[in-house]
């Protein structure tokens, strides 16, 4: 192996390895994530409290309608049973079971709109409640995905260092030490592949010496444009 292909096979590691790792922190940030959850369930939460309200109002309205109908009855009774024979008593009920009659409408009219109110908020808790559901299923199914992912990235990771270990063994010290400074300063690409007789990174077309230089694989030979290290493959 050349001083170059060595240092090639520790980049193509090291990038792996940084891959790796970014998907790593990528998987972590989505599992920790779970806003649309936390959303929903808030939603079902504000509609549960006013479920709540709906039902409440739905019931006072319920008994004002039976507690007037119960006074009508009774005025009725009183009006109807012979206990009133006097003319203007008889019209004084008559004028109260007609306007208890009347407001017995706009009771109604009041219970109807508390049902609607009722259905309506009910129809909501309900899609409110599936929308949730089916939010944590669609996570759950995700998360399961995304662990498994996360299980054999940690491996890839292991087995990848284990690697670059290995291939380091065959890299000279200070050709190690050139690499890292490189990558440092060039982006994660320290070395490249000489391409059509030229730079591969910045497409400096590179004279025929040079080029035979590289292929001889024995000097470590720079690009004379970008500074990488250049590689025959
Ligand atoms: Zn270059």
């Amino acid at each position: 192996m050349s001083r170059a292909s060595s240092l090639y096979r520790l980049q193509e590691l090291d990038i792996e390895l940084m891959n790796s790792h970014e998907r790593v922190e990528e998987i972590q940030q989505i599992l920790k994530d779970n806003k649309e959850v936390v959303r929903l369930r808030d939603v079902l939460e504000n509609i549960e409290t006013e479920l709540k309200a709906a039902q409440i109002a739905h019931s006072a309205a319920r008994l004002d309608v039976d507690t007037q109908r119960a006074k009508i009855e009774r005025t009725e009774k009183t009006l109807y049973g012979g206990s009133v024979q006097n003319p203007k008593e008889l019209h004084e009920r008559q004028q109260e079971a007609e306007s208890l009659r009347r407001y017995l409408v706009t009771l109604e009219d009041r219970l109807l709109e508390a049902m609607i109110k009722l259905d309506e908020t009910q129809e909501e808790r309900d899609t409110a409640d599936a929308a949730l559901t089916r939010a944590v299923e669609i996570q759950a199914l995700r998360h399961k995905d995304l662990n498994l992912e996360h299980e054999k990235l940690l491996a890839k990771i292991e087995r990848l260092n284990a690697e670059r270990e290995a291939a380091l063994a065959s890299v000279v010290q200070g050709d190690q030490e050139l690499y890292e400074v490189l990558r440092k300063r060039l982006g994660g690409r320290a070395i490249v592949l000489v391409h059509e007789d030229s730079c591969s990174a910045c497409g400096l077309v590179l004279a025929h010496s040079v080029q035979q230089s590289i292929r001889s694989g024995s000097d470590i030979i720079h690009c004379g444009q970008c500074g990488r290290i250049l590689y025959a493959g």
